[in-house]
């Protein structure tokens, strides 16, 4: 008999039609606290016939939202994010317990969760849904029933920022977490659920890719999917949904350049540059997983990357002084194994970490936090991504070899460039092939339009274009 504590958490329920009601699946998945390996809850995942039944609740949600004013929709969003707001500890404290985000991190994405619906409402507030465009007034339309397929990486961020998206447009959605998440993603619904909204308008349901995603990709009801995740799961939906011409945003992998010029200021930038690496424990996709420094300094500059991540604390999650807590899963802690096994196979320097756990550390899923030096941009650690803390030193010779390395891959999601010269960062940045280029800082401008290039995807999230990515233009043109 196995000795484990019975898991506090049983999750039967979908949230459809403005209630919790039971799901049809038959697979069960286990929610494990990735510090202890302990199992902390199961969740009992919806099924294709589900996921029909939510998308018939949009449907009918949708009527009422095609002719819902602007002020209808700010007072819908501003009611979700109290909501949300209301549940911040609780959404900062199952992401820490189930997904295994350092405090500071769970805290910043609690936060995100409510305030990405006042940002909505701010930008739907400033939008102009008419416009006149030589003789023809363009009307900015709701595009119709939207799914929201969100990934395990930053489950409470992602629900709210698409649902806030979605709704500002006047979307009705149905929203598919990550079932690698189940108790952040029923966290988050009660939290919803509070905001009282019309039945229908948003429904969440857990489910495998496979069937519920499937469904939802393929579905004749849905006109719209926003999803989050790998590249490889965002070619199947856009085959998937091209049949019935699915309008789609992908926001896909990242395997994102840090440029470190040589006039850069190290103190500031090399801590910035680590930071980078191994936010989010390096489960990010826009984790600076690829650090490029002038080839003449790489040893001055690796012995102060070592420095830094010497000083970075791996450990509890709840810990305000943890830096880097665990893998969010087994096969997470595995695929890091396993690059760190490529990187060394392939001749790239081990200068801090390498495999195994760190000491003291053997129950949870830890990492040791790993620097790669001397990296070549054809080794697969610098071309694949390892979502985890595992960074990769590349040197170059000069400015046009470290663009041209940067922009050596088939992701652009986005990039840093750390200089002390305004104008030659302005310069790089023009010409990399990126969605997003951050200079001399890593936090991002949450109200600019964030998205990928290249394999990295294709539409915008966040702010007006986000907005956008839910509306469809109809155009009027009168004889007169
Ligand atoms: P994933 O692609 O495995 O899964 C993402 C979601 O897609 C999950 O909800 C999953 O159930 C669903 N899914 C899987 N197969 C499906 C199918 N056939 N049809 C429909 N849905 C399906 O990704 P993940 O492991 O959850 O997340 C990590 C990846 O997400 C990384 O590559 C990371 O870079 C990327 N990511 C990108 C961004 C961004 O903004 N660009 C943000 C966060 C994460």
């Amino acid at each position: 008999m196995s000795n484990q504590p019975t898991p506090a958490w049983n999750i039967r329920h979908a949230y459809i039609d403005g209630a919790f009601v039971p799901v049809h699946g038959e697979r069960v998945v286990e929610s494990v606290n990735p510090a202890t390996g302990q199992v902390i809850g199961t969740a009992l995942l919806a099924s294709r016939e589900d996921a029909r039944r939510a998308i018939a609740a949009a449907k009918r949600a949708q009527e009422g939202l095609w002719h819902a004013s602007k002020d209808e929709r700010i007072a819908m969003l501003r009611r979700l994010q109290a909501a949300v707001l209301a549940h911040t500890d609780r959404i900062r404290d199952v992401t820490i317990e189930e997904y295994g985000g350092p405090l500071a991190r769970a805290r910043w994405i609690s936060q995100y969760a409510s305030q990405c619906f006042a940002t909505a409402a701010d930008a739907l507030a400033r939008h102009e849904p008419v416009r006149r465009i030589g003789e023809a007034t363009v009307l900015m339309q709701p595009v119709g029933v939207a799914a929201l397929i969100a990934p395990w990486n930053s489950a409470a961020g992602s629900i709210c920022s698409k649902l806030a998206s979605a709704l500002a447009a006047g979307c009705a959605s149905v929203i598919k977490p990550s079932e690698l998440g189940p108790i952040q993603a029923q966290v988050v619904a009660e939290a919803l659920h509070e905001a009282d909204l019309p039945p229908g308008v948003f429904n969440i349901l857990l489910g495998s890719g496979s069937d519920v995603g499937d469904e939802l990709s393929r579905h004749p009801d849905i006109a719209k999917i926003s999803f989050t995740g790998s590249t490889a799961t965002g070619k199947l939906i856009a085959r998937a949904g091209i049949d019935t011409m699915k309008r789609v945003s992908l926001a896909l992998t990242g395997k994102s350049a840090s440029i470190l010029l040589d006039d850069a200021d190290l103190a500031h930038a090399l801590p910035l540059a680590v930071n980078a690496a191994f936010m989010n424990n390096g489960q990010a996709c826009v984790a600076g997983s690829r650090l490029l420094v002038p080839r003449a300094r790489m040893d001055e500059i690796a012995g102060r990357v070592v420095a830094i991540v010497a000083g970075m604390r791996v450990g509890d999650p709840r810990d305000p002084d943890t830096h880097i807590g665990p893998l969010a899963s087994r096969v997470q802690y595995e695929r890091i194994q396993h690059y760190i096994g490529r990187g060394l196979a392939q001749g790239a320097a081990l200068i801090a970490g390498g495999e195994g756990k760190p000491a003291g550390l053997d129950a949870g899923f830890f990492v040791r936090p790993t620097v790669f030096a001397n990296v070549r941009n054809d080794m697969d650690i610098a071309r694949e991504e390892i979502f985890g803390p595992v960074l990769s030193m590349i040197g170059y010779g000069d400015e046009e070899e470290a663009i041209r390395i940067a922009n050596d891959s088939d992701y652009g999601l986005q990039a840093y460039v750390f200089t002390s010269q305004p104008e030659r960062a302005q310069r790089i940045a023009g010409r990399l092939e990126a969605g997003t280029v951050l200079i001399n800082r890593i936090v991002p401008e949450l109200l600019a339009p964030f998205g990928g290039v290249k394999q990295s995807g294709i539409g915008r999230e966040f702010g007006v274009f986000g907005l956008e990515a839910f509306l469809e233009p109809k155009t009027i043109v009168e004889d007169n």
